[in-house]
């Protein structure tokens, strides 16, 4: 008799998600992404507001793996993704200095969520469903939304989303929770601003070392873009901690103040997003973490280091780790 196909619930559809369920549902699996979202993407996404459009999250990425190297030529290939070939500095003592590169930056086409879009072909994702539970009974999981939707019948759950939104999720006691518990993220306040054209900078990537802000792309500057010039400021992470609990109205303030002072160019609209759990800090375990006993698995970013190329790794990983269980 034919074995029937193993049914996995994947909670988050970001990179790590995606990356995941494509990998499972070519080897046979029958698979569902649950997103609190209203599209896939998560920490790799695009904001789109009055026609224009703001990478907000990631704002490029690199691969140090030939593994990932390999998969981004395959990205290019199908015209998801293009090299950023922009001007990079860095901000020293209010001094600029070219910011060499020493790999290629990657960037999806015409926006960041074009990537996940690509990735996202073919996958079942229930979206705009906030996941609020998971109970275990007769061998097989439910996925409880906040919504009062239940999935369930799933023979293994992986949760992808960050740490401390998967601890509130996985059952205490189990190995997934002790890992979830460890995984360290800082924040990061984003503006998406608006200019004139009539003043551009000699940079399109800045990186800063000020008491405000992080990073100031000239996002308008990226392959394939619309018309206009936009610009995504990422304040530091020291920074926003201490602003953690301010009004948007005060960070946008702040925010617009110091990115005039620096850049020079002067904004027309400003508006921010709060990122809580923006960039991940190794914690020097495994790649992914697993619960055979409860068929419970967790991957992401952050079990690797805080990179768009961990979160990739980081699902291959469990992949591996999944199919070695079910196989044997
Ligand atoms: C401001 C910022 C700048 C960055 N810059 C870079 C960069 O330049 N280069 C780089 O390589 N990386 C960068 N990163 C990091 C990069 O974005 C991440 O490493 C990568 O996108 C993480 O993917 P992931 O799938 O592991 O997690 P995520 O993208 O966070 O995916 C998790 C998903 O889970 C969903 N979710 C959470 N809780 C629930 C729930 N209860 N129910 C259902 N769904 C849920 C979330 O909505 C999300 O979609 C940056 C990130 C930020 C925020």
């Amino acid at each position: 008799m034919q074995k029937s196909a193993k049914r996995l619930a994947i909670v988050g559809a970001g990179v790590a998600g995606l990356t995941l369920a494509q990998r499972m549902q070519s080897a046979g699996w029958s698979v569902t992404l649950i997103e609190k979202a209203r599209g896939p993407g998560g920490r790799l996404s695009t904001r789109r507001r009055d026609g224009g459009q703001f990478d907000h999250g990631a704002q490029y990425f690199t691969a140090r793996t030939e593994a990932f190297a390999r998969e981004i030529s395959g990205w290019a290939r199908e015209g998801w993704v293009e090299q950023w070939n922009g001007s990079f500095y860095r901000w020293l003592d209010s001094r600029l200095e070219p910011d060499p590169v020493d790999r290629p930056r990657w960037v999806g086409v015409p926006r960041m969520s074009g990537l996940t879009r690509a990735l996202s072909a073919g996958l079942t994702i229930v979206t705009s469903s906030r996941v609020e539970s998971l109970i275990r009974k007769d061998a097989a999981w439910a996925v409880h939304t906040e919504s009062g939707e239940i999935h369930d019948g799933f023979d293994w759950v992986v949760l992808t989303c960050p740490g401390p939104q998967a601890l509130a999720l996985a059952p205490s006691g189990s190995p997934v929770a002790e890992r979830a518990q460890q995984l360290n993220y800082a924040p990061c306040w984003a503006a998406m601003v608006e200019s004139g054209a009539d003043f551009i900078p000699e940079y399109d990537g800045l990186r800063l070392e000020h008491p405000i802000l992080a990073w100031v792309a000239r996002d308008s500057s990226k392959p394939g873009r619309p018309d206009g010039c936009r610009w995504v400021v990422h304040a530091s992470a020291e920074w926003t901690e201490a602003n953690i609990d301010a009004t948007g109205e005060d960070v946008a303030r702040c925010m617009r103040e110091a990115f005039e002072a620096v850049t020079g160019v002067q904004p027309t609209s400003v508006t921010v997003h709060r990122w809580l759990y923006a960039l991940a800090s190794n914690d020097g375990g495994t790649g992914s973490c697993i619960d055979p006993t409860q068929s419970l698995g967790l991957c992401g970013d952050a079990l690797l280091g805080g990179r768009v190329e961990d979160a990739w790794l980081s699902a291959h990983h469990l992949a591996k780790s999944l199919l070695a269980i079910e196989q044997t």
